[in-house]
């Protein structure tokens, strides 16, 4: 029989944690006390971030291996960091665990929340743990830290910027339906969940285990590339509608530029639908959705060389109108509402 979290009891399995758990310099007092002590970096402000990931809320445990609920979990906050031009250093962790979790779930969500602390250089200073009556819910706070004149914001958008984003859209909606479809097909969830693990493509790969901009945030910040900047959580057009919003401008895309994969539209096609549309309302890329000024090109190069290979793709123009339109052969139309799906 598998042991559960109420097998081994909390403090055991707060010391079997917080052992995995490495602690910088910077980090006067760490895990283990009432609070976490931490030194500010110097001439930086302080950033702070909270996201929560609730099973049956934002993700589906027949399908999101452990490992992929703690990557997520810690993703998602550093991308709301890297949104503002912030680079992340710290993070809280509260676990809510129904009492009848296996600890092996455990310590692969653990191991999926460290690699990405890991990989960003971020230090989960401390935390707590809870009995859940229910779902299981991770809930995490990432700090990070920007210099005042490097702080990205939604409200600095002005007429003329040009419009860009990171990377490509709509994958992760494609990959979350497709292991939905999956999920529904097949029988057992344990076996789901499973396999996610070993044989999926590229697009539930970019739901399952999304990659923050986090130095695509830098390098704009640093370069002081973008006048406003915001990540997609919740879909392109919702990230658009908000900055436009928070900027007091209007937006026009172009269609034919949207950074859209082959596969992606040949998924959309398959069911019928028109896939810029459903590339704008798709949610969970985790791409960063900014505007630069024409008069910015140098800088915007420069952030480019920074990134490598990541593509920044224009995609529209903020217009001094408050409309919010797509333009395409067939003519403008209003941006769809953007909506949330299961997520
Ligand atoms: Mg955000």
């Amino acid at each position: 029989m598998q042991t559960t979290i109420s097998d081994l009891g909390e403090r055991a399995l707060i010391e079997r944690i917080t052992a995995r758990l490495a602690t910088p310099p910077w980090v006067v007092v760490g895990p283990g006390d009432d609070a976490a002590v931490v030194e500010p970096e110097r001439g930086a402000l302080d950033v702070f971030t909270t996201d929560v990931q609730v099973e049956g809320v934002h993700f589906d445990r027949r399908f999101v291996a452990p490992d992929a609920i703690g990557h997520r979990a810690l993703a998602v906050n550093l991308s709301d960091l890297a949104a503002m031009g912030a680079r992340p250093r710290a993070a809280l962790l509260s676990l809510v665990l129904p009492d009848a979790l296996d600890l092996d779930t455990i310590d692969q969500l653990m191991g999926g929340l460290l690699a990405v602390a890991d990989a960003h250089r971020v230090a989960v200073v401390g935390g707590n743990i809870s009995r859940s009556p229910g779902p299981l819910v991770v809930d995490v706070t990432a700090i990070g830290s920007v210099r005042r004149r490097r702080v990205l914001t939604r409200s600095g958008a002005r007429a003329g910027d040009g419009v860009y984003v990171t990377g490509t859209i709509g994958d992760a909606r494609v990959g979350l339906e497709s292991l939905q479809r999956r999920a529904d097909v097949n029988g057992h969830p344990a076996a789901v969940a499973a396999r996610a693990d070993t044989q999926v493509g590229p697009q539930e790969q970019r739901y399952l285990r999304p990659q923050p901009r986090v130095r695509a945030g830098l390098a704009l910040a640093g370069h002081r590339a973008a006048t406003a900047c915001m990540d997609l959580s919740d879909g392109l057009a919702d990230a658009v509608r908000q900055i436009a919003e928070a900027s007091r401008v209007g937006i026009a895309l172009d269609a034919a530029a949207l950074p859209i994969a082959d596969e992606v539209r040949r998924w959309h096609e398959g069911q019928r639908r028109d896939p810029v549309a459903a590339a704008l309302e798709g949610g969970d890329d985790y791409e960063l959705l900014f505007t630069s000024r024409p008069t910015n090109r140098g800088r915007l190069r420069g952030a480019q060389r920074a990134l490598g290979t990541l593509p920044l793709t224009r995609i529209g123009i903020v217009t001094r109108e408050r409309r919010l339109v797509v333009t395409s052969a067939d003519g403008t139309r209003e941006l769809p509402e953007g909506f949330r799906h299961f997520r």
